[in-house]
């Protein structure tokens, strides 16, 4: 960044022959038309005891932000919903969004061959509804996890013949915890030990009360087999996005969530993106995590290239220069060069908070951390097999602490390190002492990549002598 002499006079409000004395004293041969850099404006304004500031440097990402709007409330438009179908393993998820999506294939429809992509679309009644088809709730918390929210209505699917289960009661919670209403389907009621009566008492237990039972909770029996009941659900749906007004604007630029993303060997990096505001065309720039581009191509549900896709609908996106992420938010913009330069700017940014978290606590330099009086409180996370366990470990591991360093255990439970468990040491700076347990697989992909140090113990006394000697900073590195 430099400036000219003229500008620079017209800026502080001295003449050129001033500035040029100046510039002449610091051995600088100036005339008013020359550029000269920050560093050197500086030393001349402060000899005039002015002190001159750099600008704020503009980023794209800033200018990405900038661009977006709230829109008028005229420009809106109505949208079908959005639907996730949560629920308990073989309660029939996957038999339920199967059994809709081939019996409202429609007649043009190329024989009924559909492709998938992560989500599709279903006519009703001329009115169209959009399933997510990763069922569970699992890509659900991922986008929840990225402050995305992709969802308006969860279908929470309970078997009729086994009633509610642990991950029935988890789904029921994640519902909850995204403030998504939930619509109950009762499954498998063409099966003879089917008891409906059942699920309604044992979901009252989590707060779902079904409308004929004096509550608020729509509950509709089906079977994802002989798709009794499967049309009225459809209707509850429509019923239930009607009560939440959903809008969008479909004339602004395409804005949404990738649900799906993979490299193919052919076509490259493709990415199927779920539009919650605008329309998305082919030729549009877009953004999306990591990635960036120019949309060549757009395929819908159905397999058929389409030229433009408006809201809450699904399709997948030829076009991105690198694979993007399932919960990544999608932009469209109006400018080329920009969505290129959010995506470098991202990845310099991830590039320099990634040697930042390099330097994260492990055992082997907490001596010297202690040393530099740069830790004063070490903080732990234990998991155990055993809450017996977790409890002795914890108790011994406090009782460490000194007058130079507090011990202080942040997270305690029984079962596996998971990446949950990962993250909140890295959010920390702690170290995980596992006991009797390993961490699962993305546990220890999580770890090493946020570089946090987990050590695993099958004697108590073992974890406690560790400590003790990395404390003291004698403890042999791992390998
Ligand atoms: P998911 O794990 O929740 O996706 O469950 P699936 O859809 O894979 O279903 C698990 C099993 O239950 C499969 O064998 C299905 O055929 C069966 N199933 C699903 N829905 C029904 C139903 O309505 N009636 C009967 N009788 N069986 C069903």
């Amino acid at each position: 960044d430099t400036i000219t002499v003229r500008d620079l006079t017209e800026k502080i409000g001295k003449s050129a022959s001033e500035i040029i004395k100046k510039l002449f004293l610091l051995g600088n041969m100036a005339t008013i038309n020359s550029e000269i850099d920050f560093d050197t404006a500086q030393l001349v304004c402060s000899d005039f005891e002015i002190t001159l500031e750099r600008k704020q440097e503009q980023t794209a990402e800033a200018a990405l932000v900038a661009e977006d709007f709230d829109d008028a409330e005229e420009n809106l438009q109505p949208r079908p919903p959005v639907v996730t179908i949560m629920g308990h393993v073989d309660h029939g998820k996957t038999s339920l969004l199967d059994y809709i999506r081939k019996s409202r294939v429609t007649a043009g429809e190329a024989g009924g061959i559909t492709q998938h992509i992560g989500a599709y679309t279903v006519d009703v009644d001329g009115r169209k509804i959009t399933f997510l088809d990763t069922p569970g709730h699992e890509a659900f918390t991922a986008m929840r996890a990225r402050g995305t929210q992709a969802t308006d209505i969860a279908v929470l699917v309970v078997a009729a013949d086994d009633s509610v289960m642990p991950q029935t009661v988890e789904s029921i919670n994640h519902a909850k915890a995204a403030e998504v209403p939930v619509i109950v389907a009762i499954n498998k009621m063409d099966k003879p030990d089917a008891n409906p009566d059942r699920v309604k008492q044992d979901l009252t237990q989590y707060g779902l009360v079904c409308e004929d039972w004096g509550g608020e909770t729509i509950c509709v029996p089906v079977s994802a087999v002989t798709g009794q009941g499967v049309d009225d659900l459809l209707e509850m749906i429509l019923l239930q996005a009607d009560m939440l007004q959903l809008q969008a604007n479909p004339n602004r630029l395409g804005k949404g969530v990738i649900i799906e993303a993979k490299l193919d060997k052919a076509r490259g990096p493709l990415a199927t993106v779920l539009l919650q505001n605008g329309t998305l065309h082919v030729g549009d720039s877009i953004i999306a995590g990591l990635a960036s581009g120019k949309v060549r191509a757009l395929i819908n549900d159905k397999g058929e290239r389409v030229s433009e896709a408006g809201p809450s609908m699904p399709v997948e996106i030829m076009g991105f220069d690198d694979v993007p992420s399932a919960g990544d938010e999608m932009i469209a913009v109006g400018d080329d060069h920009l969505s290129r330069q959010v995506a470098d700017e991202r990845r310099e940014k991830i590039k320099a908070s990634r040697e930042a978290t390099m330097a994260k606590m492990s055992m082997e330099n907490l001596f010297s951390s202690i040393e530099a009086g740069k830790v004063t409180t070490l903080n732990l996370i234990i998991k155990a097999d055993v809450q017996g366990s977790v409890e002795a470990v914890k108790q011994a591991m406090e009782k460490l602490s000194n007058d130079e360093v507090k011990i202080r255990v942040l997270h305690s439970a029984a079962g596996a390190i998971t990446k949950d468990d990962v993250n909140l040491a890295s959010a920390f700076n702690a170290i995980i002492i596992g006991f009797n347990i390993r961490p699962d697989a993305s546990a220890r992909e999580a770890a090493e990549k946020q570089k946090v140090d987990v050590r695993m113990y099958t004697v108590i006394y073992k974890a406690i002598e560790d400590m003790e000697l990395a404390m003291k900073g004698m403890l042999e590195p791992e390998y």
